[in-house]
């Protein structure tokens, strides 16, 4: 077929992201019964979706005719209350994903380099190549902290784009305070910083205060998400926060209505639930000390983790990740980040999480 010769390089070249498996696939795939299985594989929620944002939801439905608002006016307004920020300062997206692809579109192309760290989240790959820029990916420090200093010394004339990420998937590692500010210190104009934060809200150390450079009109996009404190990854929807200029630009590139009624409305109660987050930040604190206990008894290397989920080194982690499906239990096999020998897991309920454990010593022998 001809028609298929015109594909660009860039997106012939492309490999589909490989989620985490859908309950429902494994379940149809290994006959399993769906409600036995314990899905831990890609970062989502461990106690479910926010209660308030699921109140409101339920309530927006009758609305489902409507288009919802394309500029998210009332998300924005609760955006700019929570963060004492100009309403302009904020972009809504179909998840945060959204807005790293409009950050491609703005800013990257055939004639631009984007740096980032290795085993850095897929999508920084993905977008570059998506938009034809080249990938300088700066290799981590010991135990896969992202080595900003080497991260500023890679940014060449042509670079456009830096994608940092704090606390970092798949690795769970933050990037401290005093790198963050010592490399912002140091940037040039000429490159968009970007710095996700997809896991800031549930974050178990200090984080940077990227903010404040945003407040300075530096040329910095903080992202956020829906996805994974609130429990709402189902519904797509996250957020850019940077100065005015950079989120008209971005906007240009936006469909009109990129992002649907029903997440606007959980979105926005969503950011009331603060003691669902606190809940959720416990629950988390819990499954770190006790999954870091048990891999330390089985004397399994694991990467100390700041989000709610932890890369285990269990030597093959394909070969687990398959055993443990047929256990009931979906954790991500990390071949594709170039960590074949790890598995990664999501923290789910303490229940689940020692299934989870137990289905480990099981695969591994233990
Ligand atoms: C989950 C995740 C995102 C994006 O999630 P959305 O569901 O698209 O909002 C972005 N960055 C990182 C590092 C993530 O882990």
């Amino acid at each position: 077929m001809k028609i298929l010769d015109k594909v660009s390089k860039e997106i012939q070249s492309l490999k589909p992201y490989e989620p985490g498996r859908p309950i429902e696939d494994v379940a149809r795939e290994l006959g399993l019964d769906p409600d036995t299985i314990s899905k831990l594989a890609s970062n989502e929620s461990g106690l479910g979706p926010s209660p308030l944002a699921m109140a409101a939801l339920k309530e927006a439905l009758d609305d489902m005719h409507r288009y919802p608002d394309g500029g998210a006016f009332l998300l924005k307004e609760r955006l700019s209350k929570t963060f004492d920020m100009p309403a302009d300062s904020f972009i809504i997206g179909n998840g945060s994903n959204e807005i790293l692809e409009l950050v491609g579109h703005c800013f990257l192309n055939p004639n631009s380099s984007a740096v980032f760290s290795d085993y850095a989240f897929v999508v920084y790959r993905l977008v570059s190549v998506m938009f034809g820029a080249e990938m300088i990916i700066v290799p981590t420090k010991e135990g896969f902290i992202s080595d900003l200093d080497a991260i500023y010394e890679s940014i060449r004339e042509d670079t456009s784009v830096v994608f940092l990420c704090s606390p970092s998937n798949p690795t769970g590692r933050s990037i401290s305070p005093e790198a963050f500010d010592a490399f912002m210190d140091k940037v040039p104009e000429h490159v968009l910083v970007v710095m996700d934060e997809a896991y800031a809200e549930i974050a178990l150390c200090p984080q940077a205060d990227s903010l404040s450079y945003v407040r300075e009109k530096r040329p910095i996009i903080v992202t956020r998400t829906f996805s994974k404190a609130y429990g709402l990854a189902g519904l797509r929807i996250g957020y850019g926060i940077a100065a005015p200029e950079i989120i008209h630009v971005l906007n240009q590139a936006r469909q009109p209505f990129n992002v649907n009624l029903a997440a606007q409305v959980a979105a926005t109660a969503a950011l009331d639930d603060t003691d669902f987050v606190s809940h959720c930040i416990s629950l988390y604190r819990e499954a770190k000390a006790y999954i870091e206990g048990e891999c330390t008894g089985m004397s399994l290397e694991f990467v100390p983790s700041d989000a709610n989920f932890m890369l285990i080194k269990v030597g093959d982690g394909d070969g687990v990740f398959k055993e443990m499906q047929t256990l009931g239990l979906i954790v991500r096999p990390m071949s594709g980040y170039g960590l074949a020998d790890y598995i990664r897991i999501s923290y789910g309920t303490m229940d689940e999480n020692r299934r989870f454990i137990a289905g480990l010593k099981k695969c591994l022998d233990k």
